[in-house]
């Protein structure tokens, strides 16, 4: 087959890479009915942060038919549809059975899944199959429950968004536009995005944003408070990863309010006594998507959300290296890559 490998920064390449096969008996082989580039990869594509090693390869949001199983898998089976988390896990650890999945004491997280087959380790606990083979029309919305939208609802959940209480998304990559669809779905009465550009703050008003600031830094922290009496949000949730952001996050929210954060952290140092009279709730990390797989793939199925609006530019998989500039260069949101045809 041929696959997705990162030599080395903006040098992406589509080249030839051995079929993927089972090597441990808990493993699974997918033929992807679809898969993307995560904001995630833009890191390693820039040659920011130091733990993807060249040549690597990328991609880690995926679903598709089970092809072959080990002989130890008994909870997914050829020919059905599955979804599985950016985290393997076996789903039966004491840190899995409290729901963080993405922290399971056999974890490894997924790459190469930027082709048209992919192995998948711990297939059991990683993967949840649908009863049926879903029409292709939802398969973007079930691609995106693998990653961004996983970890938008993490965001909402981590700060305790609750019904009737105001909620502040920072960030406006396809993650904080799922976060803000997400919050929504809890029943948060005002969400407001931080944005400056205008097809997000569209997608953003359509997810649930109630109100837009496009200020940011402390001027943002400053139209925060003007909006919530003075005394900052309920629920914050960062969904970049820049020290800017994660303060811009900590000073939104009110004394006694909940940070999520989701976004892969890059250079970001807090200083105690910041935190110390902040008085916030912080909680976030890698998002335990597994955990909501079941819930979030009902109601897609069900045509309840549609998180697969986040994906506004659809490329053949062999044009990948198109997909990473445009989203480098924020021509598009998010690039979901087709593997029709792909072999
Ligand atoms: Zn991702
Ligand atoms: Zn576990």
């Amino acid at each position: 087959m041929k696959g997705t490998v990162l030599y080395g920064p903006r040098d992406v390449r589509f080249e030839h890479r051995p079929d993927p096969t089972i090597t441990k008996p808990t493993d699974a082989i997918l033929r992807l009915s679809a898969t993307c580039i995560c904001g995630s990869d833009l890191w390693p594509y820039r040659g920011i942060g130091n733990f993807t090693e060249p040549p690597a390869p990328m991609g880690h949001e995926y679903c598709g038919i089970v092809e072959e199983v080990g002989k130890e898998v008994r909870n997914v089976k050829p020919g059905q549809f599955v979804v599985g988390s950016f985290a393997t896990s076996d789903n039966t650890c004491v840190i899995c059975k409290d729901g963080y999945q993405s922290s399971c004491v056999q974890r490894e997280f997924m790459s190469a899944a930027q082709a048209p087959l992919l192995r998948v380790p711990l297939a059991d606990g990683t993967l949840v199959p649908t009863r049926e083979i879903p029409p292709k029309e939802l398969i973007p919305s079930l691609l995106a429950t693998s990653d961004v939208l996983g970890t938008g609802w993490f965001a909402a959940d981590a700060a305790n968004v609750k019904p009737g209480k105001t909620a502040v998304v920072v960030g406006d990559g396809a993650v904080g536009l799922l976060a803000v669809l997400s919050a929504k779905h809890m029943g948060a009465e005002r969400i407001i995005a931080m944005s400056r550009h205008e097809s997000r703050q569209k997608l953003a008003r359509e997810f649930g944003a109630t109100d837009i600031v496009t200020e940011r830094g402390e001027e943002g922290v400053a139209r925060v408070k003007e909006l919530t009496k003075g005394i900052g949000a309920d629920s914050v949730l960062e969904c970049v990863g820049t020290q800017e952001s994660m303060l811009q996050a900590i000073r939104s929210t009110r004394p006694g309010g909940y940070v999520s954060y989701v976004g892969v952290p890059h250079g970001v140092a807090l200083e105690g006594g910041d935190l110390f009279f902040a008085e916030v709730h912080l909680h976030g990390g890698p998002a335990p998507v597994r955990r909501y797989l079941p819930e979030l793939i009902d109601l897609v199925l069900t045509e309840k959300i549609n998180p697969g609006k986040v994906f506004d530019l659809t490329l053949p998989l062999d044009q990948v290296a198109e997909g990473y500039r445009a989203m480098d260069e924020r021509r598009a949101i998010k690039t979901l890559l087709s593997t029709d045809g792909a072999k």
